[in-house]
């Protein structure tokens, strides 16, 4: 199937007479006729489901469709991108590991990481996603268990050296992980250039309309845990909460890192995504390879209509030519990044927050990445406490005006800057 199709079909087919849409499976249980079968479960002996903390039909549908977009061979979904991302690492790191991150992530991953995670003891080293081969080498350490990256860095727009990274990390016998939430499989397979592992926060392109919050881990599949067994003892050695199976054995390269991080981390912290959350997912999984062109080829032409603006004093987006990140966004999206642009208003932080003011069609919203457009001023809303100066160390320019490009006509979105720009002095 070609991803299109994919978008539409993968992850269930229905059979004589069932639903032709993924079913909602609202239930917390599920039955079984005699104790010893659903022990079996239990035991990991047989699958199926027994209670939706852990597994539930729909959402492995989603997950399954998910898996399948990325290239993967297995998937989960968890409750929000934020849980996808602590799973994706805690699943092989836990307490005087370390870990080495791009420096170009969201926010909330970097808090996740140097504040929370690093209380669990587990240590990061953040390195410029451009930082030479040498400093990347220099950075791994023998308890190092995992890379991470984020394919388009959300707010940054800086493009992921996916492949390189890989390289990297794979040379030092651990898995690159990366986050795809902005690019979407859609524009980008990061398993295709080397990437073992594939978070998402859902809540972003994949559901696209604003309606619910979720996340997903995918495996590749290629990653071999027992060829670097003493790195990984939670997967490569007996499971003594599950009866002493070793997942790498038991589910081989394909199923191992997914079946622990259900069988564990979701048995025992509960971040599942709610069965009609996984269904909204879907459907906006559906249309997922239709809009992404479309926020693509919108926010192109306000790139380049903003690049032209005398009021305009810089712009950030990967697909226009003098961008930094131009042929690296080329190499590995060719059919485009995203919708995210940044760009400055000439006058800085107080021209800035007044033309967000004088905008109708882009609404004011901490959100970013989907159907609406939607637009933040960083100094003047979630960074105001801050100075010009703290700011710019912060590397959120007081002039920056995040502006996500939603998939309405773009005509109206250009009349809307326009009028926004023109009415500043
Ligand atoms: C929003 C976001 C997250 C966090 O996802 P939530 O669904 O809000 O928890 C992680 N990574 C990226 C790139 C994001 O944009």
């Amino acid at each position: 199937m070609n991803l299109e199709t994919k978008c539409i079909q993968a992850g269930y087919t229905p059979g004589n007479g069932e639903s032709r849409m993924i079913p909602i499976i609202q239930s917390t249980t599920f039955k079984y006729d005699t104790g010893t079968a659903m022990a079996k479960l239990f035991d990991l002996e047989a699958p199926g489901y027994f209670y939706t903390r852990l597994q539930n039909p729909t959402n492995d549908m989603v997950a399954a469709k998910i898996a399948a977009l990325e290239g993967g061979t297995a998937g989960m979904l968890t409750s929000s991108g934020q849980a996808a991302t602590f799973f994706s690492i805690f699943n092989i790191a836990g307490q005087g590991d370390h870990v080495i991150s791009s420096s170009a992530i969201y926010g909330g991953s970097y808090n996740l990481f140097h504040v929370t995670m690093r209380r669990m003891g587990i240590d990061f080293t953040f390195l410029d996603p451009d930082c030479s081969d040498e400093e990347l080498e220099a950075a791994f350490r023998p308890n190092t268990k995992a890379v991470f990256g984020e394919t388009i860095a959300n707010p940054a727009l800086i493009v992921f050296d996916i492949e390189r990274w890989a390289k990297a990390a794979h040379a030092h016998g651990v898995p690159l992980i990366v986050d795809n939430t902005f690019a979407t499989p859609v524009n980008c397979r990061p398993i295709e250039w080397g990437a073992d592992i594939v978070t998402h926060s859902t809540t972003k392109y994949m559901d696209g309309h604003d309606a619910t919050v979720g996340g997903a881990i995918v495996d590749s599949g290629k990653f071999d845990w027992m060829a670097h067994a003493d790195k990984f003892p939670g997967l490569t050695t007996p499971d003594e909460s599950y009866h002493g199976i070793t997942y790498a054995e038991k589910f081989g390269l394909e199923g191992a890192f997914i079946t622990k991080a259900t069988a564990q981390l979701m048995r025992d912290l509960g971040s599942i995504q709610s069965p009609m959350n996984a269904y909204f997912l879907n459907l906006g999984l559906e249309s997922l390879a239709v809009r992404m062109p479309r926020h693509c080829s919108n926010a192109q032409k306000v790139a380049e209509y903003l690049e032209k603006h005398e009021k305009v004093t810089w712009v950030n987006y990967p697909g226009l030519p003098g961008n930094r990140y131009y042929e690296r966004a080329k190499k590995y999206m060719p059919n485009g990044s995203c919708g995210v642009i940044s760009f400055g208003v000439r006058g800085g932080r107080d021209a800035a927050e007044a033309f967000m003011g004088n905008l109708k069609v882009a609404m004011i919203a901490t959100h970013v990445a989907d159907a609406h457009t939607c637009v933040l001023h960083p100094a003047s809303t979630t960074h105001r406490q801050m100075s010009d100066e703290e700011l710019l160390a912060a590397g959120v320019a007081p002039d920056l005006v995040r502006f996500s490009v939603g998939i309405e006509n773009v005509d109206d979105i250009l009349a809307d800057l326009e009028q926004a720009l023109a009415a500043l002095a």
